[in-house]
């Protein structure tokens, strides 16, 4: 059997290679610190996982759920109003997602017939490619560059390409890059979709994952924002609810409901009792918010302080659960070669910044997620590397 050819096009040689090189390590009895996938390692709060307790006694909840619960949809609005305030229709402008990666992989299938170009980050989030070769569009790849503050240049975009243009990715605070964006940013956005016509959709994964007083801004707080594009919006790193499968795009009702119309042959929505524990997530005290965006900032601080001891200076970023860290001075190998031989040598694993992009070449990613002793300690094992040269 033969499996389809766009299967090949969809696997990355370079997780797979850290995956392998990782089990080697491990099985030499070396525990293996793991700064790759942004997995948040902490619980959500008591209070979400109490009303997800209570929500598993009720015995509507075990229906096929289908379009997401109104309260759900209301208390997101109410969110999106509180925190930016952007008013929603909880009927025609929230979708509910099982996650924010289903989505993010189906929107495609909605507006990119097979030849249409997409305009996506560089280095970018997995899934922004994986849609596109899923739907067999073109990929047209927009660098994002530390001399423009990791922001992509629309001018630089030549205008038959913009004019072929149907869909373009942005993605603030940025994974992998840990770079933010200014509203004027997504005013420049806004004016170049209207001008060419070209659905915009925004990834706000980490807008609650701020540090020092910085507040990201929405999307769709810019005018003219939802004539043009939707945002996809994630519990899974504001309130640790990764495992749980809860997100939602909002917006452009046209574009939500073509969305929908895919999904609804694909799925019969999330379980009932994970969109009560969103609720109690959404409309709940917000204290837990705060402590988890410190967390990650007190561990932020510990590598980004660590490693400047050890000489390698690395960005601190305002917002996300990464360091974006070029290479240490004197390390002029590929980042792929920089990243097999920190975790052959050191058991300290970080992604390659090619994994996510061509112009991730020089950089690795490092997620914040293992505590502040942890992180002391992989910059010990990443000290003994460097200084040995
Ligand atoms: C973690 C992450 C998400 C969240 O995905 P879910 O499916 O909602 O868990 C979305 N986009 C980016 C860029 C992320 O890093």
């Amino acid at each position: 059997m033969e499996k389809a050819s766009r299967l090949h096009k969809l696997s990355s040689a370079i997780f797979n290679e850290m995956d392998e090189l990782k089990e080697q390590v491990e099985q030499r009895g070396v525990s293996v610190i793991n700064l790759g996938l942004g997995s948040p390692d902490q619980p959500p709060a008591p209070h979400i996982i109490e009303a997800m307790h209570r929500a598993l006694d009720k015995p509507d909840n075990y229906v096929y759920p289908l379009t997401g619960k109104i309260e759900l949809r209301q208390a997101l609005a109410r969110w999106y109003q509180r925190r930016f305030g952007v008013e929603l229709d909880p009927v025609t402008e929230v979708l509910v997602l099982m996650g924010t990666q289903d989505g993010l992989a189906h929107i495609a299938m909605a507006f990119v017939n097979p030849g249409d170009i997409v305009l996506v980050p560089d280095p970018g989030y997995p899934i922004y490619y994986a849609s596109i070769l899923l739907a067999e569009g073109e990929i047209y790849p927009m660098p994002l560059l530390a001399k423009n503050e990791f922001l992509p240049d629309l001018q630089a975009i030549p205008e038959d390409i913009a004019r072929q243009a149907k869909l373009m990715w942005i993605n603030y605070p940025n994974n992998p890059v840990a770079a933010v964006a200014s509203a004027d940013f997504f005013a420049r956005v806004v004016e170049f979709a209207k001008a060419f016509n070209i659905l915009v959709c925004h990834d706000v994964a980490y807008c609650e994952l701020a540090f020092d007083g910085y507040k990201p801004v929405s999307f769709l707080e810019t005018p003219g924002a939802r004539d043009v594009g939707i945002e996809f919006y994630s519990l899974s790193k504001t309130y640790n609810m990764a495992g749980c499968r809860l997100g939602f795009a909002v917006g452009n009702p046209m574009v939500l409901s073509a969305l929908n119309q895919v999904k609804s042959n694909i799925d019969y929505g999330v379980f009932n009792v994970i969109q009560e524990a969103g609720i109690a997530a959404l409309e709940g005290p917000q204290e837990c918010v705060r402590q988890n965006a410190d967390t990650y900032r007190r561990r932020r601080d510990v590598l980004v302080h660590g490693l400047a001891k050890l000489g390698w200076p690395v960005p601190s970023p305002g917002a996300s659960m990464f360091l974006w860290a070029p290479l240490p001075p004197g390390y002029q190998k590929s980042a792929r070669e920089f990243a097999l031989g920190l975790l052959n040598r050191s058991g300290v694993l970080v992604i390659p910044g090619t994994a996510f992009g061509e112009q991730g070449e020089g950089y690795v990613r490092i997620a914040l997620v293992r505590d502040e002793d942890i992180l002391k300690e992989a910059v010990e094992r990443i000290g003994e590397l460097i200084g040995a040269g």
